[in-house]
């Protein structure tokens, strides 16, 4: 999330006035200004409404009547995008500062208003000098200003702010950039139209007012979204809430890095540590009121409502995955802390005292759900939470290939399963992008499974009992982030490979032991009795995070972190999963029980039975042929995320958190045994680049290619081709997994785990290289028996001399200079061989001949220009 940059620091210098010394008449020299008019002339005809705020609104202009009290008061200021343009990152009802609400001012200089950005991060709370100190240095942002109006009778002032808000002042312009942008690099400039926006709405309500602003920019060329009638003009609704901020600030819970709380983060000069960093969790406020056996009942339970927008048939299971979380209050000593009520009639989600569940339609998929909250920026205390659930995400889960129109490719489902690429703190904030995506495949997985069970027709979509397990478990997880729960991406390690399928486990501890996980649905292998298919209740690791940040013994919270040893608290977030640096193979999303390995063959294994048999269960009487390329590429998008997990044992170390002298404390890094690491590339070998790995049915290709629909939003050739291109889709998979083995920060924590745990604890780069080379080339590896090879074998093999040459030849930043030296020797081994191939086997396809000649002939060059290289 794109922060606010500071543009105008408002230093209180010598000789200016402190922030709450009241008005004062402007300084002599300027202009004589009009006499204010009256306040009554002023607010004729005008809308009046009562609230935190009062406002009036007249003729699209909003006023704000500022008591003289309130200058210099904090509050509360949020902004959130209500309509955006259902794609792009730009869609209605997500947060433009997730968690982040800022600390705003009112400060008045005669007849001039000023709205003020408070530097609430930086706190000196321990003494008097040192609060002067950071007063001193760290001033607001000026980031609006207006003239007064009017006065009323008792000096309140009367200001118009509609230019405040019909503005950029939330810059959403750098995200309409982001959208309107064609290639990469900087993306041209998005003016703000002013006079092409508008105000659209107030309303106050005795905690907040919100204004509501269309806002139209304008591209220097015109967009191609299905969601902007005309690419010229792109509009979006923003929606500004000022809120109060709690009278007395709630007591902080300190938080720990063992338990995965999100963080309201200060720096405090008065600390004694050295970084002076204070992280407080993020939670509600619960107050003991009458006292149950040992437990409180909370004086005010959370409460959640279900917004009218909200279909019927979904609401019981919402209801059941707000509730479930009463077993989490429970062990943190709380009776009855959460409740789920539908909306009132006559209540507005808008209130910033009702936390919502509400719902969305989007034209692309995009987040699939998210948990924003309102969050006092002082003390981590939640104050309001609106979840918001997109449409598509459930249609598209129920009917997996039927409304999936663009699904992603098995190479780009790898790569998300992995987050190849940087983390950053905003995939961290707002759900991953293209979940709802692998959210819809997952459906995909069930619904075949069920069909190849026979529990299932063709055309049937996933039954509700189902689908409610999948909108339970999305609500479990949606009100776990506005509880204060960062995602838990290892917590499915803490259930035996063995009890997936164990009901009565999953009940007592979660089929993984937090609804943060990122699951996938739990699916039998053919002929064993399925358990549950999503989580049925939060599970012992979230029971445990939300007695550290809820219990109402603050002595207590040090203890509970202490017990992050124990199997049924693991904990691993999405900074750990996702990435070059990703090191523990137990951290992952998508992955199900302790054993991933075990996992990902059982997984992969279904995948291939069920796109095998492709034909005879999905193809049903007057459908279209399409739905049989959708399915195959949904379900090869599973197949590469089954096995993404592998990737992660080569240099792999598992990472904790245990402090030190921790019961059961352990190392904080291990490696991961050897013989685990050795069973990783063989699946990775067996299953990716095996002769026989991806092979499809001739039955199954000959009738995959595009959908014979072309209209706007339908425009899905694969690159220019009607049919499926089967060579290119397989390759890039074999490549990309291929990349993620040999990327540089894999190769250099393999030899760093030779050094820190010893060469033979460790399958090593010459190991790893050799292997994959000897199953690359299988076809010319004993020369005696030399086979010719498939046409997306001899891709695949170059897509390995490719990959090799640039290890040679640029090796990207940080690659380890032994495994260039390897790679090196590899190609002049697999050189020796190819040449003993040509001569043992004059019969060779003309095809694979040339493939020979041009193979040795590029590794000539390799070598040649790596030792240039090299000089
Ligand atoms: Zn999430």
């Amino acid at each position: 999330m794109h922060r606010r940059v500071v543009v105008a620091l408002f230093l209180l210098a010598a000789g200016s006035l402190p922030a709450q010394q009241p008005a004062q008449q402007p300084a002599g020299g300027a202009p004589p200004r009009p006499a204010l008019r009256p306040f009554e002339e002023v607010t004729k005809d005008a809308t009046h409404r009562e609230g935190f705020f009062d406002t009036y609104e007249k003729d699209g202009t909003v006023w704000l009547l500022i008591p003289k009290d309130r200058f210099g008061q904090d509050f509360l200021m949020e902004m959130k995008l209500a309509q955006g343009i259902g794609a792009a990152n730009l869609f209605g009802g997500t947060m433009l500062s997730l968690f982040e609400a800022n600390i705003m001012q009112l400060e008045r200089r005669g007849e001039q208003v000023f709205l003020l950005q408070r530097p609430h991060r930086f706190t000196a709370t321990g003494d008097a000098a040192t609060a002067r100190a950071v007063e001193l240095t760290f001033g607001s942002s000026v980031v609006e200003t207006a003239r007064v109006a009017s006065f009323r009778a008792d000096s309140a002032a009367l200001v118009d702010v509609t230019n405040w808000f019909v503005s950029d002042l939330s810059q959403i312009s750098d995200r309409v950039r982001a959208a309107a942008a064609t290639g990469p690099g900087t993306p041209p400039p998005v003016p703000f139209d002013r006079t092409r926006s508008y105000l659209e709405g107030v309303k106050a309500f005795p905690r907040n007012v919100n204004v509501r602003a269309r806002l139209t920019f304008r591209p220097s060329n015109p967009v191609g979204f299905a969601g902007v009638p005309d690419g010229r003009y792109i509009s979006l609704s923003v929606h500004y809430t000022l809120a109060a901020l709690p009278e007395v600030p709630m007591t902080p819970r300190i938080g720990d890095d063992r338990v995965g709380n999100f963080l309201t983060v200060h720096k405090d000069f008065s600390q004694d540590d050295s970084t002076f960093y204070v992280r407080m969790v993020n939670r509600w406020r619960l107050e003991r009121g009458e006292q149950v056996g040992d437990q409180w009942r909370p004086r005010q339970p959370i409460t959640y409502y279900i917004d009218h927008t909200v279909p019927e048939r979904y609401r019981a299971s919402m209801k059941a995955g707000v509730e479930a979380w009463n077993a989490a209050f429970e062990a943190a000593g709380w009776v009855g802390a959460i409740r789920a009520l539908d909306l009132p009639a006559d209540a507005d989600p808008d209130d910033i005292r009702y936390a919502t569940l509400r719902w969305n339609v989007s034209d692309q998929p995009g987040y699939g759900a998210i948990g924003p909250s309102t969050v006092d920026p002082r003390t981590g205390e939640i104050l309001d939470a609106d979840m918001l659930y997109e449409a598509s995400m459930f249609a598209n889960y129920r009917n997996a290939w039927r409304t999936v129109v663009n699904p992603l490719s098995a190479a780009q489902s790898f790569e998300q399963a992995l987050g190849v690429g940087e983390f950053t703190m905003e995939n961290d904030r707002a759900e991953v992008a293209g979940f709802a995506e692998t959210f819809a495949a997952q459906g995909s997985v069930l619904r075949a499974a069920l069909i190849a069970r026979g529990e299932l027709g063709p055309n049937d979509p996933v039954p509700e009992e189902y689908i409610a397990q999948a909108v339970k478990w999305v609500t479990m997880h949606e009100v776990g982030h506005t509880l204060g729960l960062q995602h838990n991406f290892r917590s499915s390690a803490s259930t035996a490979f063995a009890q997936l399928h164990d009901k009565a486990w999953a009940e007592a501890n979660g089929l993984y032991s937090s609804v943060m996980e990122y699951p996938t649905p739990n699916v039998a292998a053919p002929g064993r009795a399925n358990g549950y298919y999503y989580t049925p209740g939060v599970g012992s690791y979230d029971k445990w995070a939300i007695s550290f940040a809820y219990t109402d013994r603050p002595e207590d919270a040090q203890r509970i972190a202490r017990g992050a040893a124990a199997k049924a608290h693991l904990y691993g977030t999405n900074a750990e999963s996702s990435g070059p640096g990703a090191l523990d193979p137990s951290i992952n999303m998508y992955d199900l029980g302790d054993d991933p390995l075990a996992w990902g063959r059982e997984r992969s294994a279904l995948l291939r039975g069920l796109i095998d048999s492709l034909p005879a269960h999905v193809l049903a009487d007057n459908k279209s042929h399409h739905e049989l390329t959708v399915a195959y590429q949904s379900l090869m998008g599973q197949y590469a995320q089954s096995l993404a997990p592998a990737v992660k044992y080569l240099g792999g170390q598992y990472l904790n958190r245990d402090h030190v002298g921790d019961p059961d404390g352990r190392a904080p890094f291990q490696p991961v045994p050897r013989a685990k690491q050795r069973e990783a590339l063989d699946l990775l070998l067996e299953r990716v680049f095996d002769r026989n790995a991806l092979v499809v049915p001739r039955a199954v290709l000959q009738r995959m290619g595009t959908n014979r629909w072309f209209h706007f939003g339908s425009n899905t050739t694969n690159n220019g081709r009607l049919d499926f291109p089967y060579h290119e889709h397989t390759v890039a998979l074999q490549a990309s997994v291929m990349a993620q083995m040999l990327q540089p920060f894999r190769l250099a924590m393999i030899r760093d785990g030779e050094t820190k745990y010893g060469a033979d604890q460790m399958v090593t780069i010459p190991e790893v290289m050799s292997d994959l080379t000897r199953a690359v080339w299988s076809e010319v590896w004993v020369s005696t028996a030399v086979r010719g090879a498939e046409p997306p074998r001899r891709d695949l093999q170059r897509a390995y001399l490719d990959q090799m040459t640039q290890l040679i030849v640029r090796p990207a930043a940080r690659t380890p200079a032994d495994a260039r030296a390897v790679a090196r020797r590899q190609l002049t081994d697999l050189d020796r061989r190819l040449r003993a191939a040509q001569a043992a086997a004059p019969g060779l396809s003309a095809y694979m001949q040339a493939h020979l000649e041009e193979s040795r002939a590029r590794i000539a060059k390799a070598l040649t220009a790596g030792l240039e290289a090299e000089r």
